[in-house]
């Protein structure tokens, strides 16, 4: 299998770059957030604060994350055999999840579960870890970033746009606090892989970066 890995921090355009350049490759989009999105979705109806670590641990142990895809080809999450798509792309979700995504339970069951995917499929991958720990001999990986400034300012017109009410400054907030997070945690913190390129999508437009990751792919195969 030819498998693509694609980290960076939130914000950064990943899952949309990805979705794009995996449609004109014909490869299977594999959205890795999503599934941490998942448990941590479980565990706020659980009722669950993030540092009860125990009570998370055993929680996400239990649960059945798997990925589907509809006929247009978008990625699914059915979380317990529930399609749970609708629910887990909130701002109280995205902060739950970096929260619970530092404990070694939750992460081993789903890297697991990644793995599986790239062995069966030519993926394209989106997360933290995945040119680092997920998909360590991937013959391509990316480090897709830009300013925190430019994440936030994207984060905030598509919230708007969305008739949702929010701060410029409050949601670049939020995306430094989680950088940090997944930055410095103990296991598979995010960082660029030595053997990755990294892209710098600040000044550059949506097709611009699609355009040089489908030359990037392009050449290594
Ligand atoms: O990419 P997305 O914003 O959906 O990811 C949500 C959170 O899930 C990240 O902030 C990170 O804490 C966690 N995550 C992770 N490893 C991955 C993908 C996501 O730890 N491979």
């Amino acid at each position: 299998m030819f498998n693509v890995a694609i980290d960076g921090p939130a914000g950064a355009g990943k899952s949309t770059i990805a979705k794009m350049v995996a449609k004109k490759l014909g490869f299977t989009y594999v959205d890795t957030g999503s599934m941490y999105r998942a448990m941590a979705l479980a565990c706020i109806r659980a009722g669950l604060k993030a540092s009860d670590e125990v009570e998370v641990c055993k929680v996400c142990e239990g649960l059945d994350v798997s990925l589907e895809y509809d006929e247009n080809g978008a990625q699914q999450v059915i979380l317990n055999g529930e399609n749970v798509n609708a629910y887990i792309r909130t701002e109280e979700v995205g902060n739950m999840t970096s929260a619970i995504a530092v404990y070694g339970p939750v992460r081993e069951k789903l890297v697991e579960l990644q793995r599986k995917l790239g062995t069966k499929y030519d993926v394209i991958m989106d997360g933290r870890d995945i040119g680092t720990c997920v998909l360590k001999d991937a013959p391509v990986k990316i480090y897709l970033t830009a300013s925190s400034r430019t994440r936030a300012e994207r984060r905030y017109k598509e919230l708007t746009e969305k008739g949702v009410d929010c701060n410029l400054d409050d949601i670049e907030k939020d995306i430094i606090d989680r950088d940090y997070r997944d930055m410095n945690r103990e296991i598979s913190p995010l960082k660029q892989a030595e053997d990755a390129i990294l892209v710098d999508s600040s000044n550059m437009g949506i097709d611009e970066v699609v355009n040089e990751l489908v030359r990037i792919i392009e050449e290594a195969r």
